[in-house]
């Protein structure tokens, strides 16, 4: 087998969505699966539709999730120019070639014209309203024209199009690597414009010569795709190309969390989570739209969840970062089906890389938002201090800064279920005495608050269980968080066995109120 070469083929017509980032994924896994090579194709033959910043934000994105193409826009490789627009002429020589051999012909309709053989065919019953074999017929066309008009026409400048001339009655077949063989007629098919009156080629025929031009070896894209394959099947054929063509893979569709339709920027919004990879600023009305990375997921995370959707491992393990997902990658485990997006399972595995971070840079990320959010002045001991205790507990590195506040304050308010139930003359005693036993300590570690707490409940013959939560609300105000021996070592006795007095002396007015 030659040596496998694919390639990610966005255009850039506005931010790249996730959906996009997955089929870069899928191709750079393969790519690196088989020891090929991984190229960025940037597709911007649609004029219409360039949105200046897209190509640099691809770029990003790609090297973000560390998915490095080896040819591309400026990083070159031997079949360059890889950016379309740089590549006219080529498409132009091909087409005249198309033209030449009659398999494409010069199409000389205006718009208004091709409305009114809509209309007409529509009157007429006619279900098919294609510019197809049978319609084509009726219009103005290198097929319909003698050459001298056709040279006439193209002689006095009139605009024209350039159009494929679809075969008749003919069965398209073509494998596909996740959905097998797949069979369509070429009477459902119109003769699509490969050349456009500006003279740039469609996506379609730049999109086929250059997977030629550039030996690509397997087309990995998304399912949209899919009812373009054929054509691209008989372009290859148009040109001889049969023995060249790559293999297929179209990929599974990405739905909404809940199943229902496909995954959309709307949608996106409505379930509170981005559709972007980075943060994207749209440039005609300047609204930005929020990225995973700003969000503070980490590439780790969202490579390896990416990769999960519609490419089932087999097995139990769902961790994979990119060696591991290169190794086990295959595209006969990339399923038919649409997949679901789920949001939670993103932040699952964000939850878990976020432990793999060095805990010295998120201590950084931690000092530095105290700072920006809080004006609290955190040292790099205590940011090492406050990752350590809570990345567990956290999705996002942002979220350190303000679950730890109870670090730099005492509670304002305390969780009042927890008092009613346990608050009692017994308990009260206990926290008291623990408060003292502290009073006489400059610091202590975590273990030793432990073992010093249950000595001392052993002492007053009282049930540690019944105290310990009432300990942790005098000390956070909340009944649950995070290891409360290691707050006590981070804040040390004299800070809490302060707090412990305020609170006990608010315990009880807090409890008769509730009554
Ligand atoms: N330019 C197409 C896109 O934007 C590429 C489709 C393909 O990979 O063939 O997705």
């Amino acid at each position: 087998m030659s040596q496998v070469r694919v390639r990610f083929a966005p255009s850039p017509t506005g931010g790249l969505h996730i959906g996009g980032v997955r089929t870069a994924i899928f191709n750079y896994l393969y790519a690196k699966k088989m020891g090929g090579t991984f190229i960025l194709r940037i597709e911007d033959t649609d004029q219409a539709r360039f949105v200046a910043g897209a190509e640099s934000y691809i770029k990003e994105t790609l090297s973000w999730c560390n998915i490095n193409p080896e040819e591309g826009p400026d990083i070159g490789g031997d079949y360059g120019p890889y950016r379309q627009s740089e590549r006219k002429t080529i498409y132009m020589d091909y087409t005249q070639q198309l033209i030449d051999e009659g398999k494409a012909y010069y199409a000389f309709d205006t718009p208004d014209e091709i409305d009114q053989m809509r209309e007409k065919l529509k009157r007429a019953g006619v279900l098919n309203l294609n510019y197809n074999s049978a319609s084509r017929k009726t219009m103005t066309n290198s097929l319909t024209l003698s050459k001298d008009e056709v040279n006439e026409k193209l002689e006095a400048g009139v605009p024209y199009v350039v159009r494929f001339k679809m075969p008749d009655k003919r069965e398209i077949r073509f494998y596909d690597m996740v959905r097998g063989w797949v069979l369509v007629h070429s009477s459902t098919l119109d003769d699509k414009v490969i050349l456009k009156s500006d003279g740039l080629a469609t996506y379609h025929l730049a999109n086929v010569i250059d997977d030629y031009l550039m030996k690509i070896t397997h087309v990995i894209r998304g399912e949209e795709w899919l009812p373009s394959a054929p054509l691209h099947v008989l372009l290859y054929e148009a040109f001889n190309w049969e023995s060249n063509m790559p293999d297929y893979a179209h990929l599974p569709l990405i739905m909404k969390p809940d199943g229902k339709g496909k995954l959309s920027k709307r949608a996106a919004d409505k379930g509170g989570f981005p559709i972007f990879p980075l943060n994207w600023t749209d440039p005609s009305s300047g609204e930005i739209f929020q990225g995973f990375r700003e969000m503070g997921f980490s590439s780790n995370a969202v490579v390896n969840f990416l990769s999960l959707l519609g490419w089932n491992p087999g097995g139990d393990q769902e961790i994979f970062d990119l060696k591991g997902l290169i190794k086990n990658f295959s595209i006969e485990r990339i399923g038919k089906s649409g997949t679901n997006f789920d949001f939670e399972k993103a932040k699952w595995f964000n939850q878990y890389y976020l432990k793999t971070i060095k805990f010295e840079s998120l201590a950084q990320v931690v000092i530095k938002d105290l700072y920006d959010e809080y004006s609290i002045e955190c040292s790099p001991q205590l940011g090492k201090q406050i990752v350590e205790l809570f990345v567990q507990r956290v999705t996002f590195p942002r979220e350190f800064a303000s679950v730890s506040q109870f670090i730099f304050h005492k509670p304002q308010l305390y969780d009042q279920k927890v008092i009613n139930k346990k608050w009692n003359e017994k308990s009260k005693n206990a926290l008291n005495v623990y408060a003292n036993k502290l009073d006489v300590l400059t610091e202590i570690t975590g273990d030793e608050a432990r073992e010093l707490f249950q000595r001392t409940m052993a002492s007053i013959q009282i049930n540690p269980g019944k105290v310990l939560q009432l300990l942790r609300v005098s000390i956070t105000g909340e009944g649950s968080g995070p290891d409360l021996m290691k707050i006590i070592e981070i804040l040390g006795p004299f800070e809490i066995s302060k707090r412990i007095r305020n609170a006990t002396e608010q315990f009880d007015h807090i409890k008769t109120s509730l009554l």
